[in-house]
């Protein structure tokens, strides 16, 4: 592989952003090495992995998928990247995304969408479609996402591989390209649940240069995982089928093999409870004004005065608003801009109650949702995302934007209630041969439900 080849890898699928060759071989030949001497290494030392081009390395590019950083280098390694660098992985390079993760099938990326291995034709999910393609098509065996409202899980369901959004505040996000802080979570994409709890264990734990960092240690989770897929591993587990996320707006070949998978986990021994969840309905609304809102405000350091691209006006006087003004026409597109301009709006003085106010009160009537069902249940499942993957240029976005929202409908309430969730793979569609994902949530700092659960159902 060149190094410096941007455009598409062998498989034309556009998952890396770059690759780091060099020095991920450096890495395995270091590990090849120390391990001929006998040395005591971490588990997955010399296991290769793929990094979200929104998490920060030193020694490459971070784009956030953005012409505003696109010739911007990190001066640091997010906590999670220096995790990686002290478990010995190779880090095999930046994995493609939607434009500052905005979206849900990886077409806002300014250098061109990744590709789903299924058929190229086709999404890979957004907003981490790199990550999950890579992994799906065996280019990485293991890499990071990112997740405000589900964007390792949904790219994990349409691709057939498995994404975990740890709790917030599990796992560090020191390092990580901001889009709606009090959403965003960094979490593992992998071909396996066990996989996927193994790196979990590498990268979460407290941090404390992450303010948002819950304090204990991460833990139990690959143990979790090998429980729940041992012989009788579900028996006695409490499952909530939630009524709201199946039905209207749910492809029926999903909601087929979602039915299976319920039914599968019946048989292993889980006792099935149905939940209903009656503020699920205003969750994507909520989501949409928080989100905005918080990257109204993250995204203004993007001004092309202190760091990233910068662009002059053509003509006139060059004051530092002129400055802005064109570096940031010329720097987002189209997806980012239309999203600070709601969150503007939505923060403006005297819309306040109306818009962001209101949302927040939906934000808690989620919660108290989740915190109901949990009462009940020990783990709530649904499907990850209404349809499998859609042909590139299927949403016109500039028509209706709602209609690419909508694929989020079942990831966001865990977002909004900051409680982990997993999407593991659950056959195919019948009517069109796609991977369709199984979501699984559990309650805050209850992760290892996830992988008990994700592990006896794979
Ligand atoms: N599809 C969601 C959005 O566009 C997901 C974003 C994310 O999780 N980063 O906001």
């Amino acid at each position: 592989v060149d190094p410096s080849d941007r455009s598409r890898g062998k498989a034309g699928l556009n998952a890396f952003l770059h690759v780091n060759a060099e020095e991920a071989l450096e890495v395995a030949a270091e590990v090849d090495a120390a391990r001929a001497r006998g040395e005591q290494l971490p588990g997955l030392a010399g296991v290769p992995i793929a990094v979200k081009d929104l998490i920060v390395t030193k020694g490459q590019p971070t784009t956030a998928a953005s012409r505003m950083l696109e010739d911007w280098r990190s001066p640091y390694d997010a906590t999670v990247v220096e995790r990686l660098r002290a478990a010995r992985m190779p880090i095999l390079g930046k994995t493609n995304l939607d434009e500052f993760a905005m979206g849900s099938s990886n077409e806002h990326s300014a250098f061109g969408p990744a590709r789903n291995p299924w058929d190229l034709a086709r999404i890979p999910g957004g907003s981490g479609g790199g990550s999950a393609a890579a992994v799906t098509a065996f280019q990485a065996p293991l890499a990071l996402g990112t997740d405000t409202g589900g964007s390792i899980r949904q790219p994990a369901a349409v691709t057939g591989s498995v994404g975990v959004k740890p709790t917030y505040g599990g796992v560090s996000r020191y390092g990580v390209i901001a889009m709606a802080s009090s959403l965003d979570q960094v979490g593992p994409v992998s071909r396996t649940v066990l996989d996927a709890a193994l790196l979990h264990e590498v990268v979460g734990g407290h941090d404390p240069r992450d303010s948002t960092s819950l304090p204990e240690p991460v833990g139990g989770l690959a143990a979790a995982a090998r429980a729940g897929a041992a012989e009788g591993g579900l028996a006695g587990l409490r499952v909530g089928v939630v009524k709201e996320l199946t039905g209207e707006g749910f492809q029926p070949g999903v909601e087929q093999r979602f039915r299976e998978a319920v039914e599968a986990l019946r048989e292993a021994g889980a006792e099935i409870v149905e939940i209903e969840t009656p503020h699920f309905r205003y969750a994507l609304g909520a989501y949409y004004l928080i989100m905005s809102s918080e990257v109204s405000s993250n995204l203004a350091k993007y001004d092309g005065v202190r760091f990233g691209h910068r662009v002059l006006p053509e003509e006139g006087p060059l004051t530092i608003e002129r400055v802005m003004g064109a570096t940031r026409a010329a720097g987002f597109g189209a997806e980012v801009k239309r999203r600070i301009i709601l969150g503007t709006y939505a923060l403006s003085a005297g819309y306040y109650d109306a818009y962001y106010g209101s949302a927040q009160k939906v934000r808690t009537l989620v919660q108290r949702d989740f915190a109901a069902a949990f009462e009940q249940v020990d783990v709530l499942v649904s499907p990850t995302a209404p349809t499998t993957a859609f042909e590139l240029g299927a949403v016109d976005e500039s028509a209706d934007p709602m209609q690419m929202y909508l694929n989020d409908i079942a990831t966001i309430p865990t977002n909004l209630a900051g409680i982990p969730a997993i999407s593991v793979p659950g056959g195919l569609a019948p009517e069109d041969g796609l991977p369709v994902g199984i979501q699984f949530m559990a309650p805050a700092r209850e992760d290892a439900r996830l992988y008990r659960a994700g592990a006896g159902l794979e």
